[in-house]
């Protein structure tokens, strides 16, 4: 099903004779490093460049005897809920070819979807991992900052992104979170919690005396079809013992500006390493670059690579990042951003006080046709408002299919507190 667009790079990578994934494909989306074989970002910026070495969950996926089927199509550095901004042309979701199957990590959740692999990869900066499975009908689990190493991944704003699994059940993605999670001495934000915990046994179904807190604010405004079948899967829950209570989080009002503010700042800092000199794209090769050699040429040839190598979703993005972070913005735009994750933070402590895990619909509206999402960037940008406020958070959030809207896909986001994997992993499954 070569049609679809999953993969950038087709190429399988062999892991070790035996162990837990023995047997099972893996895509892996394309920030993700692997030794010897292109890593684009899903840009051409990073046309042809080819890591030197593997990423940490690259190297635990091969310890447990995973097949890498290919890497995985993705919106350019991540910036996307459509998959439509790579370089590399739009991923079509499976379920409908007229529609996108969401974004960034939409090769993977379309792969697993389309049984051209097993599991997948995906990274979630603001909703990655959890927007794609939901509109591709599969399970995605945001792990908690901390829980996944991120040595290896390409950088979009690191104090948001966790790299996490895609599968097809609940089971499968608690189980390659098994194999993901744990220290590594090489990424210094990784911690020793949860690394001993047993996630693919977590997903037993038993609901029975677990409250499940509803944020009012991340049910207020979505599509009626999707809260309509949200409704439906709480219903279930309940049949199965579970109890759910209304809860209130003002803050979140707040986080898609937050969001956005911080990920665009990190994201100009993150992305000046780009420069046609050391990765991919060469600057040489970028027509009107002039005589290299003579001096001073060095910042246009630097501005014409970027020019030529970033698409104009990244170009955004980069620019008024730097715009955030420049001097005499700085306390009114990141500083307030940061006061505003700190508020978020604190609205999901209460609230988790309150309800074992917290649900919402994932997604306010159900998969954008083809080319909608592109028309107007801030649609875009206010379709991830129940996904963000999770990673400014830094709990964990899994999606599972919650049922279906006019025939397409519906996912219910379960939220936990930080570490709190195995809780969501258990509500999750007894939606299944
Ligand atoms: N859609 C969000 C963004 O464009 C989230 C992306 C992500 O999680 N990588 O930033």
């Amino acid at each position: 099903m070569a049609e679809l667009n999953c993969y950038i790079t087709e190429q399988r990578i062999e892991g070790a004779d035996d162990g837990v994934l023995d047997g099972k494909t893996v895509a892996v989306k394309d920030n993700i490093s692997t030794v010897g074989v292109e890593t684009t970002c899903g840009s051409k910026m990073l046309e042809g460049y080819v890591p030197p070495y593997d990423a940490t969950v690259v190297e635990r996926l091969k310890d447990a005897g995973a097949t890498i089927a290919g890497k995985a199509n993705m919106d350019e550095f991540g910036m996307g809920t459509t998959t439509e901004t790579s370089y590399y042309g739009a991923t079509l979701n499976p379920v409908d070819t007229g529609r996108v199957p969401g974004g960034s990590s939409g090769g993977s959740a379309a792969a697993v979807a389309a049984g051209e692999a097993d599991l997948a990869l995906g990274t979630d900066t603001g909703g990655s991992i959890r927007a794609p499975a939901a509109f591709c009908g599969v399970v995605g689990i945001k792990p908690t900052y901390g829980l996944v190493s991120r040595y290896g991944l390409i950088a979009y704003a690191n104090s948001l992104e966790q790299i996490g699994p895609i599968a097809a059940t609940v089971e499968e993605a608690a189980g390659l979170l098994d194999v993901l999670a744990g220290p590594d001495e090489r990424d210094a934000t990784t911690v020793e919690e949860g690394a001993d915990s047993d996630y693919a046994a977590a997903a037993d179904g038993d609901v029975a005396g677990m409250t499940i807190g509803v944020p009012v604010e991340l049910v207020e405004g979505a599509d009626e079809g999707v809260v309509e079948t949200f409704w439906n899967a709480i219903a279930k829950l309940e049949d199965q013992g579970a109890e759910y209570v209304e809860v209130s989080m003002p803050s979140v009002e707040k986080a898609v500006a937050a969001y956005y503010v911080i990920a665009m700042s990190e994201a100009s800092s993150n992305l000046a390493r780009f420069d046609g000199t050391r990765y991919g794209l060469n600057a040489t090769d970028v027509e009107g670059a002039g005589d290299l050699s003579a001096e001073g040429n060095w910042n246009e040839a630097f501005a014409k690579a970027r020019e030529d190598g970033f698409g104009p979703e990244v170009k955004r993005r980069i620019l008024l990042g730097t715009f955030a972070l420049s001097a005499g913005y700085h306390d009114r735009y990141y500083g307030k951003a940061q006061d505003a994750r700190a508020w978020i933070r604190q609205d999901f402590d209460d609230s988790l006080d309150e309800a074992d895990v917290l649900a919402s619909p994932t997604m306010p509206v159900p998969p954008f046709e083809l080319g909608e999402g592109l028309k107007d960037p801030r649609t875009m940008y206010l379709a991830d408002a129940n996904t963000v406020p999770i990673n400014l958070a830094d709990v964990p959030a899994i999606s599972v299919p919650a049922g279906e809207s006019d025939g397409l896909p519906v996912g219910m986001q379960l939220i936990g507190p930080k570490y709190g994997e195995e809780r969501i992993i258990r509500a999750a499954s007894a939606l299944e």
